[in-house]
Formats: C-alpha cells, structure tokens, sequence
C-alpha cells in the first residue's frame, strides 16, 4: 500500500512496559497470602521462610557465601556502606554516570561523596579515579556498573590495591553479568542487586546484598532489623560472630517481605534465560544502530558478558540543539529516548548536577560532555526482535531528517 510510504513509521509499545510475571510467582504468592505470614520472622515452627529461601538460592546462583534479602537496592547499598564500616564524613569514591538512590546512600551513610569522571564507553575513568583516590585519601569505593557497563575489573582491582579501597559494587544492572568469566558482584567486599519493576527480577521494589564477609554479613542482617531472630537467616555465619555486633548496631529495618520473596524466587530459576533474550535484543539493536550516521554505540570489551536489558548510544557530529530536537522527533514517533543533558530532573533520570546536597562538588566536564550526547533506553522482554528493528528505523529516519536539515552539523 502506498500509503506506508508516506507515512512516517511509529512505535506503539510502552518502553515501561515489563513481561507478566512467571505463574509460579503468582501461585506462590497467592499461598503466602493465604498463609498470613508475610513479614519474614512469621514462620510456624520447622518452616524455612520464602526470603531465607531466596537468600539462600541467591547466594548458589552468586557462588558467594551469604545473601540478605533487603527493602530495594538503595537501601542495601545503604546497608552494604554501613556494614563495610562507613562513619560520618569518610570519603566515598563514586562514578558520577549513576542513578541517584547511589549518591543517596552514601549520604545516608554520612559519607562525603567524591564523584569520579566516566569515559567515551560511560565506563569509570580510570586516571580520575587515581587522582581522587590520591587526593581524597578515601577508603571507601562505591562502584556503580551503571546500565550495565562493567569497567576493566583488572584495573579496578589493581587500583583498590594501589589505594586500599574497600569496593562496593553497585549490581542493579548486571545481575546475570560476568566479567572475564567472574559474576559481576563477587570482585567487591560487597554487592547490591535490585528487584525493582524496571531491573532483571521484578518484585516492584526490592534489593539483593551479597557477600562472603562473616563481620559484614552479620552486621547486615542486624542492620537490616532482624529483631534479634538472626537465627532464622540460613544464609548467615555462625551465632558466634553476631554475639560480637548484637547490642551495638542500631535496627533500621530494611528488610524484605515473603511475599515480594515468593514472586522473585521463580524469577531467579529463569534469570539466565531472559537475559539471553536481552541480548538477542540488544545485539540486534547495537548493529542496526551502529549502520546510522552520527549514531555510535560503544564497542564493548571481550570480558564483558553484559546483560543488555539498555541500550545507551553517542549522537556525534551534533550540536546540542540537534540532540534536543531528535530526541522530540523520536518522541513523536512513540520511541521514548532518555537523556542525561537536560537542565532539569527529568522523570527516572537526574544526572549528577542536579545532586546540590553533595558537599564540594567537583567540576566533571569529561561526564557532562559525554551525558550530552548519550542517549539511553530501555529494552523491556515485551519488545520482539521486529519492534527492535521497527525503533532503529525510526532512530534513522530521526537523525537523518535532523542533520539533512539542522545545517552544518558541528564537532562535540
Ligand atoms: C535502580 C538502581 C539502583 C537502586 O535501585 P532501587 O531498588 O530502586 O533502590 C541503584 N543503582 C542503579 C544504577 C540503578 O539503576
């Protein structure tokens, strides 16, 4: 029909939209509602309850020794800096291309937070890192593998060496990622995974933090509010360790439910193969997106098994209000891109000059002028491999409609 020819290709789906939950999920969750024994320490006498369970279950998929189910990521990173032995005013290194519930743990903490510039690939900048690290004399490093980008763990490593860094991995985007063959969330002292709507597991809100540390575990879980019934974590160290921390570590309740448990438990079971999917997706994605003039998307390191569940790409050869302009291009055609350049908190994306609470910001102009130019969104599983294909069209037909008529396009 002729008329397809003429008129301009939309997109219908909604980028927030996430597959249903696995039956599974629904049954289970339907049994602990009708148990009544929602709050996690509500177990009849012999019954392992469904957070312990996934905790443990975790923790096998991790290949680490201890797993504590928490409230959502933020509040487990908020426990991991905690329990990793942040006091008011220690430094915390952070990359600055993150989500805001990372800065606002480490101020939770009282931690001074010490933002670090990304490179081309929104990866860590290694040599800023050095600097700070240096200059800064933290001792605390919190690492966010922000959508997904996992830096050259090697270098990493060496560098917390370099300057007797404690790391923190901030996982809420590589659940199921490995680096070199290693699970991202095993190289650090300790690891934060969320369960939120828009991250691997779904169970609305929700946070994984995972560890092989006796001392920061059982701080964790006291931390976390265990009322004093530590006893019934089975991923847990002996009773012994806990006898040292009990009366000294305040409750700050930030545990998670059975309910929320039962839902991700199926979920874990099936976690490898939807990340697979994602990859199909984002393969096919990178390609497509990479054939665009003016679009580039990062190539990745060989190391990185990543979960593509983003997708982030470079507008190059554009000039601020061209970025500007495809972006509500797009948006006309139902492609939903965020962007970390606007002036304003935008919806789910701030970027880090919108975080005026961190004392003695830094200047970050090697982030900024990356976040300027980087386009970023979601590929939920409810996308098929044709609306991937159908979003790179638009994308194409976007940028080559705006610099056909944007005039002379300028160098970033
Ligand atoms: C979502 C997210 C978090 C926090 O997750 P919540 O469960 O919403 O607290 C932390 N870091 C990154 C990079 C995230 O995307």
């Amino acid at each position: 029909m002729d008329v397809e020819c003429s008129d301009p290709l939309v997109f219908t789906k909604e980028f927030t939209r996430q597959e249903p939950l696995p039956e599974e999920s629904v049954r289970r969750a339907v049994a602990i509602m009708e148990s009544g024994r929602l709050h996690r320490y509500n177990t009849a006498a012999g019954e392992t309850a469904e957070a312990a369970l996934l905790e443990t279950e975790f923790a096998a998929y991790m290949g680490t020794r201890y797993c504590l189910a928490c409230a959502s990521c933020g509040s487990a990173i908020y426990l991991a800096l905690e329990s990793a032995g942040v006091r008011p005013g220690d430094a915390v290194l952070c990359n600055a291309y993150t989500l805001a519930p990372v800065p606002g743990a480490i101020e939770n903490a009282g931690g001074r937070t010490i933002l670090v510039e990304i490179t081309d690939d929104y990866t860590i900048d290694l040599d800023d890192l050095d600097r700070k690290a240096a200059g800064s004399g933290a001792r605390f490093f919190l690492l966010s593998h922000m959508r997904g980008h996992i830096a050259d763990m090697d270098r990493i490593m060496a560098a917390c060496r370099r300057h007797g860094l404690v790391l923190i991995e901030d996982c809420a985007h590589t659940m199921g990622a490995r680096w070199d063959g290693k699970r991202s969330g095993t190289f650090g002292a300790v690891a934060c995974y969320s369960t939120q709507t828009y991250k691997h597991m779904n169970s609305g809100e929700g946070g994984l933090l995972v560890t092989d540390d006796d001392d920061v575990m059982a701080r964790a879980i006291l931390f976390s509010g265990s009322y004093m019934l530590y006893e019934r974590h089975v991923s847990r160290p002996s009773m012994a360790v806990f006898d040292k921390y009990k009366t000294i570590i305040p409750n700050f309740s930030m545990r998670m439910d059975n309910l929320r448990a039962a839902l991700l438990r199926p979920q874990l079971r099936r976690l490898d193969t939807q990340c697979r999917r994602w990859n199909e997706r984002y393969r096919l994605l990178e390609t497509a997106l990479n054939a665009i003039d003016h679009v580039q998307v990062p190539v990745r390191d060989r190391r990185e098994a990543y979960v593509g569940s983003s997708i982030q790409f470079t507008l190059q050869g554009v000039n601020r209000g061209q970025v500007e302009n495809f972006l509500a291009g797009c948006a006309e055609r139902g492609v939903e891109i965020k962007w970390f350049g606007w002036s304003e908190p935008n919806g789910f994306t701030s970027s880090f000059d919108s975080w005026a609470y961190i004392q003695d910001m830094p200047d970050l102009p090697a982030t900024r002028r990356v976040l300027d130019f980087m386009c970023d969104f979601r590929i939920p599983l409810t996308f098929s491999l044709e609306d991937c294909r159908l979003i790179a069209r638009i994308i194409q037909d976007v940028i080559g409609a705006i610099v056909g008529t944007g005039g002379e396009p300028i160098q970033p």
